[in-house]
């Protein structure tokens, strides 16, 4: 039997791509060592936001989801052939706490779903982290979606891989570090599965394209069941079949999405 968690945690760097090997980020490495992870887990093309946070939660390519940055800051997604994990969830769980605080509000308007009864909140990072936060230890959500935005902010502005650009990074791990220890705080690490990972990097002051810096992303992943320091191969669209595996939830039957080999011992 595969082990159930209670809790399913992903925080989502927009932008960071797997820069964080160039500049401080204690958090991000100490979640490399407890959980499994890779700096080459690869993006959907083109590595764009929507496309890619797209991919990340319905388990799907873009081509095959339909979103683009514009599609999601007007109009509601409504795919029935390709739901989102949120949709899976709700439709397995009807009284989940179920949330995504999205800096990038576009997400909770035009990727997830309306009507699944979703705690939705959007701001800067630092003052969103501080209600993510409260509302951990507050409501212990069954499955909780962080995307962080000033990282890929500053690629746009100042370059990725540019000082600010890693300065902002560090600030973002700083965010995650009080996330982690929020979700330790409501005393439910041990049955928690916590994700970081991102939707892209950048090259230049822009993303969009298939270099090695815009197209593979870091992840990693701390659980019970995940061994410690492994190297684990994956790509963005596999993530939602981990939050289904890691929730005993079913998957949707025709996405893309594959449990990544050695992420969990049972
Ligand atoms: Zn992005």
């Amino acid at each position: 039997m595969a082990y159930v968690y209670s809790h399913v945690v992903i925080v989502g760097i927009d932008g960071a791509g797997n820069f964080y090997k160039k500049t401080e980020t204690p958090v991000i490495d100490r979640l490399f060592r407890e959980g499994a992870g890779t700096d080459r887990c690869l993006t959907s093309l083109p590595s764009i936001s929507a496309e890619c946070w797209g991919s990340m939660l319905t388990g799907v390519p873009p081509e095959v989801h339909g979103l683009t940055n514009s599609i999601v800051e007007r109009e509601p997604y409504v795919n029935k052939d390709h739901p989102t994990i949120f949709k899976l969830i709700r439709d397995a769980r009807s009284e989940a706490v179920l949330a995504s605080f999205s800096n990038w509000s576009p997400i909770n308007t035009g990727i997830v779903e309306g009507g699944l009864d979703v705690d939705f909140d959007s701001g800067d990072d630092a003052e969103l982290t501080e209600r993510i936060c409260s509302y951990i230890k507050d409501k212990k959500p069954v499955f909780l979606f962080v995307q962080l935005d000033n990282v890929d902010g500053a690629g746009h502005s100042y370059g990725y891989g540019s000082d600010k650009y890693l300065e902002t990074l560090s600030r973002a791990d700083g965010h995650l570090g009080k996330i982690r220890a929020a979700v330790e705080e409501a005393g439910i690490a041990d049955d928690t599965l916590f994700i970081a990972t991102a939707d892209h990097g950048g090259l230049g002051q822009s993303h969009g394209g298939d270099s090695d810096e815009e197209k593979y992303v870091f992840f990693a992943a701390v659980g019970k069941t995940v061994p410690k320091g492994s190297v684990i191969n994956l790509e963005v669209k596999d993530i939602p079949a981990i939050v289904a595996r890691a929730l005993g939830v079913k998957g949707a039957p025709n996405w893309n999405a594959r449990l990544p080999e050695g992420l969990f011992t049972e």
